[in-house]
């Protein structure tokens, strides 16, 4: 049985890519080898055993704390009842998720009727139930040294890319090329940090090639 770092696990609504607008329930892994410069959750970065806290402390809240909490895909769903929450839809996130195996937490969310989406950042191997959303914020050229893996993006379902400036455009152009992505894959640009001329960016490259608009929308209505 596989034990989980658990940073926190809160409901809210879904602000971003495909799967906007969705009540939520999130929960947050701690670890993340990734190091990337506009990191919101830097918290979650390193999973330190003197850090670690009973389950109890770690629900239903949103501290920006580096505390975390051990526990299996059983107690994670108890969680859920505990707290009272209603969303039937499990976002698994990070830190990085995929540092670990999520098979068995999305194979027992979804046969308790759940749909599960994992946001990753495509550079460690997604190990997750078929039938789990996938989406790949793919990061490139970030200071831990990790590349995107090919595995990463023939799993995604989506591909949500931030974007400032043309050459975030122009990486994710050169990242796609080779890739053997699903044919169904849904392509989604995201502004970084509501800035005007990253989002009329976005806009005019999604009108250009149909792809999807991201626009964090959390941060408009300032929900966490
Ligand atoms: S992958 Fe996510 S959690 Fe990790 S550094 Fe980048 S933004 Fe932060």
């Amino acid at each position: 049985m596989i034990h989980y770092p658990i940073n926190e696990i809160f409901q809210t609504i879904q602000g971003e890519g495909v799967h906007t607008g969705l009540p939520a329930i999130f929960v947050r892994l701690q670890g993340c080898p990734v190091g990337c410069s506009w990191c919101d959750t830097r918290h979650t970065w390193v999973v330190d055993p003197e850090r670690r806290e009973p389950s109890c402390q770690i629900l239903d809240v949103s501290s920006n704390s580096d505390a975390w909490s051990s526990m299996c895909a059983d107690e994670i769903r108890k969680s859920f009842s505990c707290l009272g929450y209603s969303a039937r839809h499990v976002v698994i996130t990070g830190g990085e998720p995929c540092l670990y195996d999520l098979s068995e937490l999305s194979t027992l969310l979804l046969a308790e009727g759940f749909t599960v989406q994992v946001e990753t950042s495509g550079t460690l191997e997604v190990r997750v139930h078929e039938e789990a959303w996938v989406t790949v914020s793919p990061k490139i050229g970030m200071k831990g040294g990790l590349t995107v893996l090919p595995q990463a993006l023939s799993r995604a379902n989506e591909i949500k890319h931030p974007v400032a400036t043309e050459h975030h455009i122009e990486e994710l152009d050169t990242l796609l090329q080779f890739a053997d992505l699903r044919p169904d894959v849904q392509i989604a640009l995201q502004p970084i940090s509501q800035k005007k001329l990253a989002t009329e960016l976005a806009i005019n490259v999604c009108i250009e090639r149909n792809w999807r608009l991201s626009v964090q929308v959390h941060k408009y209505i300032h929900i966490d």
